[in-house]
């Protein structure tokens, strides 16, 4: 395992950067990857961006982001490639090889494998922002108000708003850094949370009417099904932190997202409220995560895969908490 202080002196030897982020980008993806982008720049280093998927329309407020390139496949070769808040295949850029001499991996999902040398991997940052954020502090670059903006949102929106239980001192330390030089936490807030699109509220509505919930109340789930997506005139992007919503009910411990991605395949999206840790589930279904955040894809039918994944998730939850007794709630809540 690397470290910033190996990682740096690297980057500094390098001259031409590739940086990636992981397919479906979310805000922590972007802005370590912009943040990155313009602190090597500033050390003089020619850097490209090269992203899966495109950026999405909430976070094309982040500086450059236009510059991001998109799809498949990546030109040029480079003197490093970074892989920043994913494991490299994430990317789902590449096959096999990679276009560089020097793989630098930067990520904090426990369940990263650690295939690169250089990897740096801290599962206790709230963020990929935070480590960005150390590293740039190590290549001895002041911090700027379009970096700060980038590592501020990186961390703002992984860590919930810093309500969920990653949140650390240090978290807030570094957040409050970037505050003083410069950062409007509205301009961030009302990006993220206050822009939302109307198709996709009304996507929204649709699948939580169909929200369903296992006979104790601990585990619910919701569906989007192409079917969906077409009706409504909405994207993948759409869904994002749908599954919060889920989570939020009295009761459930784990939330899942089933969201199609072909015929006969899904994407989980899976949130547990604390007490039960999905990360080794989401890895027996070749995908990962964090304990309270996790997700992978899965081949099948929906009813081939509700039923391995509720079957899956029901005996978790049993393992770490018992067997569960009827709903409590006593209304229909
Ligand atoms: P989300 O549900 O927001 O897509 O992902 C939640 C977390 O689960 C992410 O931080 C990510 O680490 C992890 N995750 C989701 N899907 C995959 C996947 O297909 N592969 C891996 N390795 N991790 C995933
Ligand atoms: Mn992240």
């Amino acid at each position: 395992m690397s470290n910033p202080a190996s990682i740096a002196t690297a980057l500094k030897g390098c001259s031409t950067i590739l940086i990636s982020a992981h397919k479906s980008p979310d805000g922590d993806a972007l802005g370590s990857q912009l943040g990155l982008m313009l602190a090597l720049e500033k050390l003089n280093k020619t850097v490209t961006m090269h992203n899966l998927d495109p950026v999405p329309e909430i976070y094309r407020f982040l500086p450059h982001n236009e510059r991001i390139k998109i799809g498949k496949p990546v030109a040029g070769r480079y003197d490093a490639y970074i892989v920043v808040d994913s494991d490299p295949p994430r990317t789902g850029l590449f096959e096999k090889s990679y276009p560089a001499d020097i793989l630098i991996n930067i990520d904090h999902h426990i369940t990263n494998p650690l295939d690169w040398p250089l990897t740096w991997l801290d599962p206790d940052a709230s963020a990929c922002g935070e480590m960005v954020y150390k590293l740039i502090r190590e290549l001895g670059v002041p911090l700027d108000p379009d970096i700060a903006l980038c590592l501020y949102t990186a961390i703002f929106t992984d860590t919930g708003s810093f309500r969920y239980s990653n949140t650390t001192p240090e978290s807030m330390q570094i957040a409050a850094d970037l505050l003083e030089v410069g950062v409007d936490p509205w301009l961030v807030t009302e990006n993220v949370y206050e822009s939302v699109a109307y198709r996709r509220l009304k996507l929204l509505g649709t699948v939580l009417a169909n929200m369903e919930r296992s006979s104790d109340g601990r585990v619910a789930w919701v569906l989007v099904t192409d079917e969906l997506y077409r009706q409504t005139g909405t994207t993948a992007e759409d869904t994002d932190n749908f599954v919060n919503f889920v989570r939020s009910v009295k009761g459930v411990e784990v939330a899942i997202l089933f969201r199609q991605t072909n015929k006969v395949q899904y994407k989980l999206s899976m949130r547990s409220k604390g007490r039960v840790d999905l990360s080794g589930l989401a890895q027996t279904f070749g995908g990962g995560g964090h304990k309270n955040a996790a997700g992978g894809v899965l081949d099948g039918t929906i009813e081939e895969v509700k039923e391995r994944v509720l079957g899956d998730v029901e005996r978790l939850v049993a393992a770490h908490l018992g067997k569960g007794g009827a709903i409590q709630d006593g209304r229909s809540s």
